[in-house]
């Protein structure tokens, strides 16, 4: 069986497979991969998925881009041992569900792509014989994911980048009381800041002796595992062949992203709301067609999708047969059209935000967070503007106990706190802090390469 090639949407000529670009994180040209083809699943297939469990329909959707680089048995297992928890798909009323991807040990939806790409990485580091040092910054919940999937494997360590003010204390206390390989830095700055450290790590040649990786969404290891839960949801709720719609919270528009793969490898959608807090570039842009990343981003209570430039946006545009650099910089318009039939993007406020949360509990007795009311907003608006479409499926990312105060405060209710958070309270906690700049940052690992 041969594998899929994957390109850098900068325009880099090498073409490399799962195997390379998982480990790369990036493309030399910091550009992003993408699969140069994208496999088609047949319909007869797709409508056996009804019958089917999560890590089979995994195993379906993933296969192609693996080819032969692991051996079927060894990804049916690490599929089944990564999937081992449950994806609930919850009817609200009259067509309209909730799927509910926050039952995973962080309870972020973070946590299918962390877990899958964790346990790829292990496979083929293992046959190489090497290490690496993944280099992450995270808004919340990317580091936790990461940081547990990763936690305790000897050829990886963990360099967790978060904002020190932005993040709430459980999901803090997710990254930093793990210790081990696991190093989280509470940055003095925003995510974007962050984020700008990680990637100008990346191509600082200096660093080359670390064997620097990402596990943030540039990675297309965190892409392609997210393209599994939209044709599970769909297998549960739809008619045979039925056409849905799902409504995303996005931020760096990797879910959404996992989504499209779903669409272009065969899952039957009718469209996709895009739907973002008040950094609104995205919905802006389907608007206008002017691209303008938001500097700085603002600071919204659904704080995982506080990005004034997403970096799939890059992936987005290939898509569409456009081009973007990684500054957000267009080479090239993306077919808007098409973009626009297949994308309803939308912004929500805070105020929305808080309003959703109130009246899904109060109408449907529903707890939703932050990031899954900007979702089910986003589809409430949907319906409001394109007409009653269903199925809908709107994706609820985190478990509403990462975001307590929001959510007593809005509904009188105290979210439930799964057993994996129950512990966190009264653990300790080991990080360092950090001023913003890339000198700090440099150092830092300098010092960190100097004590192994
Ligand atoms: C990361 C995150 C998002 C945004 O996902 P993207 O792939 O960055 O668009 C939404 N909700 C939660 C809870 C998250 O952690």
């Amino acid at each position: 069986m041969s594998h899929i090639k994957f390109f850098s949407t900068n325009g880099h000529p090498e073409r490399v497979d799962l195997r390379q670009a998982l480990l790369a994180g990036q493309a030399p040209d910091k550009g992003l991969y993408m699969p140069e083809s994208i496999p088609q699943i047949p319909i007869e297939k797709i409508l056996q998925f009804s019958k089917m469990s999560y890590p089979e329909i995994a195993r379906e959707v993933i296969s192609p881009y693996v080819g032969d680089l692991i051996p079927d048995e060894a990804l049916r297992a690490m599929l089944r041992d990564a999937y081992n928890f449950p994806v609930p798909v919850e009817r609200v009323f009259d067509g309209k569900y909730i799927l509910r991807l926050d039952r995973g040990p962080t309870c972020s939806f973070k946590d299918f792509a962390a877990r899958l790409m964790g346990r790829m990485m292990q496979h083929f580091l293992a046959q190489e014989g090497r290490s690496i040092l993944i280099l992450t910054a995270t808004s919340g919940d990317t580091g936790s994911a990461v940081a547990h999937a990763f936690y305790g494997l000897d050829s990886i360590r963990v360099v967790v980048l978060f904002p020190e003010k932005e993040v709430t204390e459980r999901q803090r206390r997710q990254m930093t009381t793990l210790g081990g390989n696991v190093f989280p830095l509470a940055v003095s700055g925003k995510f974007d800041d962050c984020q700008a450290l990680v990637k100008q790590a990346f191509v600082d040649m200096d660093l080359r002796g670390l064997n620097l990786s990402s596990a943030n969404s540039i990675n297309i290891g965190r892409l392609l595992p997210q393209a599994v839960y939209y044709f599970y949801a769909s297998s549960r709720v739809a008619a045979e062949g039925e056409d849905a719609v799902f409504s995303v919270p996005s931020g760096n528009f990797g879910d959404l992203m996992g989504g499209l793969i779903a669409m272009k490898m065969g899952l039957p959608v009718h469209r996709f709301v895009a739907a973002t807090n008040e950094n609104d570039e995205f919905p802006r842009f389907t608007h206008t067609g002017i691209y303008e990343p938001i500097k700085p981003s603002k600071n919204c209570i659904s704080n995982a999708m506080n990005v004034g430039h997403p970096s799939n946006l890059a992936r987005l545009f290939s898509l569409y047969g456009g081009q973007m650099d990684e500054t957000g910089r267009v080479g090239k318009e993306p077919d808007m059209q098409a973009l626009r039939k297949d994308l309803f993007a939308v912004s929500i406020s805070d105020a929305e935000t808080r309003r959703t949360i109130k009246e899904a509990y109060a109408q449907h007795r529903i707890i939703l967070e932050p990031h899954g009311a900007v979702g089910w907003a986003g589809l409430m608006r949907y319906i409001d503007e394109c007409g009653d479409w269903s199925p809908c499926v709107s994706l609820e990312t985190a478990d509403p106990a990462k975001f307590p105060d929001e959510i007593v405060r809005l509904t009188g209710l105290n979210p439930p706190l799964p057993s994996a958070m129950a512990k966190l309270d009264d653990q300790e906690e080991h990080f360092q802090r950090m001023a913003g700049d890339y000198a700090s940052l440099k150092n830092y690992l300098a010092s960190l390469d100097r004590a192994v």
